[in-house]
């Protein structure tokens, strides 16, 4: 965690009408630096990474700072966040039922060479995803959950991010298959994308995060390196405590 941050929030809270799901949430990511949001069911986690990539829904209202590179964009739209590099993969989403894989990465529209972006060629991205290369005739919808969610994720790498939010990537999936998809995302954090990963499974998060916040109730109650792995707290929101 060397040099500024790449994305910040500060004090961001957001409620849905008279009730407050995040209460004032600060935190900094860094490149090369992957943090694991953990919580319980209904803690905030999602609400959370959808406050910062823009994408909050229904009578939600966001406030607090959010910033990239430095630059606020807290009031900017979802669509534009996502073309400045803040990518979102929330569970089941971002894959079209009618389109082939390999055609959905040319709907990707790719953004000119820059240093502060994260960059994949497609070839790079059917390495990372083997699956997808045996796979890229088949339609979206005629994908197994894991393959929906490699896509999903090939195609936010495709778009250049300059930091990558997941929003439970593990879910539905085989136990080997999320250790593979997380082993994978590490590598791309190790090439210095910085990823906030949301995660059910606190076990398989905390193998490959450096940092890890704690949500209860829309609060962070807790922040660390893994050795927090041992703290009660978190055993409590994993292990039927809640
Ligand atoms: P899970 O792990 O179950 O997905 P989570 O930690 O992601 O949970 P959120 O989905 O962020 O939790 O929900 C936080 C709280 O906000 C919950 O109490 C939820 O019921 C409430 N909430 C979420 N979305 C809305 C909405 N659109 N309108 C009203 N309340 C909402």
């Amino acid at each position: 965690t060397t040099g500024a941050a790449v994305m910040s929030c500060r004090d961001v809270s957001v409620r849905y009408g008279a009730s407050v799901a995040l209460h004032d949430m600060s935190l900094d990511m860094h490149r090369g630096e992957m943090i694991g949001v953990l919580g319980a069911n209904g803690a905030g986690k999602s609400t959370f990474v959808n406050a910062l990539a823009g994408w909050s829904r229904g009578a939600a209202a966001v406030s607090g700072e959010i910033s990239l590179l430095g630059r606020s964009i807290a009031r900017v739209k979802p669509h534009v966040r996502f073309r400045s590099g803040v990518a979102l993969v929330s569970e089941g989403k971002n894959v079209f039922g009618r389109v082939s894989v390999s055609d959905h990465f040319r709907l990707i529209r790719i953004p000119a060479p820059e240093d502060t972006r994260f960059r994949v060629t497609a070839d790079e991205i059917f390495e990372l995803f083997p699956r997808l290369a045996e796979r890229r005739s088949h339609l979206g919808g005629q994908l197994s959950g894991g393959e929906r969610q490699m896509l999903a994720l090939a195609c936010a790498l495709l778009s250049c991010p300059r930091v990558l939010l997941l929003d439970e990537p593990s879910i539905g999936l085989a136990p080997m298959i999320v250790t593979e998809l997380l082993q994978t995302v590490r590598r791309l954090v190790d090439r210095g994308l910085p990823v906030l990963l949301v995660e059910q499974n606190a076990e398989a998060a905390l193998k490959v995060v450096d940092r890890v916040v704690l949500l209860e109730t829309g609060r962070k109650v807790l922040e660390g390196g893994r050795e927090v792995a041992g703290d009660s707290r978190i055993q409590d929101a994993y292990l039927g405590k809640r």
